[in-house]
This record gives C-alpha cells, structure tokens and sequence, in this order.
C-alpha cells in the first residue's frame, strides 16, 4: 500500500518553524521585483524547513483526502464562535519563531484590514481582509502545518508546473492514478472552481464557514487567495466559468493587500476594534457555527 506508507512516514513533520514561514516564502516569491524566470533559483535558497514543508504538502494532499476533510469540515459542526472571539482563538496559536519581528496573528488580520480601509476599498472588503486567515484555527483544532497552509492546487486533473517544488508531486499516490493526470483530470472544461477540489487548507475552510454570510466577491478572496497558481501564474484557465473570470480581478485585487501590508505600522488592537466589532454586526449573527 504505497498510499499508507508514504502517509505514515511523512505525516509527524511538521517541517515549518510557524505558520508565518510559509507566508514569508510566497511574500519574498512574489517581491515586485523578482522575475519570473528567477522564482526557481529563489525556492532552491527556500530554508530546509520550507522545502520538507511542501514535500509533506505535496505527498500528502491527496484527492482523498481533500474530500475526507470536506466531509469532515464542510457542516461546521464543530463549534460556535463569533468572528472577533474567533480572531481572540486564532490569535493562541503559539509560534516557536522570535516574538520580537513577528506579527501575531491577530495584528497581521488587522495590518491587511486596516491597508485596504485606508484604499478606500468596499466595507466587505474590509471585512474579508480581516478574516482571510481565520480558517487557520484548522492548526488549534490539531491539523498538520501542510493541511493548513500553502499555494492551493487542484487535485483530481494534472498538476501545473507552475505549483512551487512541482518535483514533490512524484511521491503523491494520486501520481499513479491515470485519470487524475489528464489536463481535465475528473473535471469537465470550464465547468467552474466551484466544482474543483483544491487542496484542503485555511482558504477552503473558511470560505465553508462563511459562505452565507459574505457578497461573492468576499467569498473568491477568502476562498482563492492562496490559490497561486491560478491568481498569480495563469494556470488552470481551462477550468474556469464566466463568474470565475468576473471574479478572479477582485482576488488580484486583495493578494498585494494580504502580501505586502506587513511592514506598515503596528494597529493598536483597542484602537480600531470598535471599528470592527461595528462591522463584523453588519454581516453576521453574534455567532455561527465552525
Ligand atoms: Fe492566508
Ligand atoms: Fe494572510
């Protein structure tokens, strides 16, 4: 059963000093100032724990299992939870990295939020830029570092070689399974993303949790926005409907704000949590079910 051993062996890594890691790499990835044709010498200098990072992503994110943790996520009967209560859950999620240069989770929510509120930018948008990483409580609930973060891909068709460390893919069961190595793999052309299978990970859940609560456009920034390959390099066009196409601007839009807002100043929670708590009551009940 080479599915089972190579689950097994790879699955107690964890391979990323925190979470922050991995944004770190698709932040210096994407520097405006890189070109393209340097992006692999930059993944080659990725730090040791980046690259096992995506060789667990990659082994291990498996058709079969992206639809075992849809089954398993997509009721939300896990818990209840208000949406700052969850930024307050989220924000317990202890990193080993060093306090002193790393935001916490709840400062980078606000850092993204608070960059496309001074743009002048849609209150929804506001809103989605606070909560675009709250389905990283998958890591509190016990969930591996790789089923919680990374470029998203489609599983069930063939993998682009746009993915980083395409390379990796070579250990994934799903690489021996004809039917999902086609160009349309289980899928048919243009039949939407809402039909495809991405890779399972914080944008996927969150997007579950809050889909009858946010406009669509909120909805493709929350659900895509680690979707690199499709937002960034152009990949799986053949995929797409014509809502993805009218959709897919409004997630360019949000990536710079999730990217690059970092290095802005500090927001003082108590500051600009009124702001929110008042938005965050525009769109949804006092809790809802994770
Ligand atoms: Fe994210
Ligand atoms: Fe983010």
């Amino acid at each position: 059963m080479p599915f089972l051993a190579g689950y097994a062996i790879l699955y107690h890594m964890e391979a990323l000093n925190s979470l922050e890691q991995w944004d770190d790499f698709v932040e210096g990835r994407y520097d405006p100032n890189r070109k393209t044709e340097d992006f692999r010498k930059y993944d080659d200098s990725a730090p040791s724990g980046v690259r096992d990072f995506y060789q667990l992503n990659h082994t291990n994110q498996t058709r079969d299992f992206v639809l075992e943790k849809k089954r398993q996520y997509a009721s939300r009967g896990r818990t209840e939870m208000g949406i700052w209560e969850a930024l307050e859950y989220l924000n317990t999620l202890v990193d080993d990295s060093d306090p002193d240069t790393d935001l916490s989770q709840i400062e980078h929510c606000l850092q993204t939020a608070e960059a496309i509120r001074r743009d002048g930018h849609p209150r929804w948008m506001v809103l989605a830029g606070l909560m675009h990483d709250l389905g990283k409580v998958l890591c509190l609930y016990g969930e591996p570092q790789w089923a919680v973060v990374g470029d998203t891909f489609p599983v069930g068709c063939a993998w682009s070689n746009k993915i980083v460390f395409p390379e990796f893919f070579a250990q994934n069961p799903d690489a021996k399974v004809p039917e999902y190595q086609t160009r349309n793999g289980v899928y048919e052309e243009g039949c939407g993303l809402d039909k495809v299978d991405l890779s399972w990970g914080h944008d996927e859940y969150l997007y579950h949790v809050t889909k009858d609560y946010l406009p669509m456009e909120a909805l493709y920034m929350i659900r895509y926005h680690s979707f690199y390959p499709w937002h960034r390099e152009g990949q799986y066009q053949h995929l797409m409907n014509d809502q993805d196409r009218a959709m897919l601007p409004w997630v360019q839009k949000f990536n710079p704000y999730d990217l690059y807002s970092k290095s802005a100043a500090r927001p003082k929670v108590s500051d600009v949590k009124p702001f929110y708590e008042e938005l965050i009551q525009e769109y949804f009940p006092a809790r809802i079910a994770w």
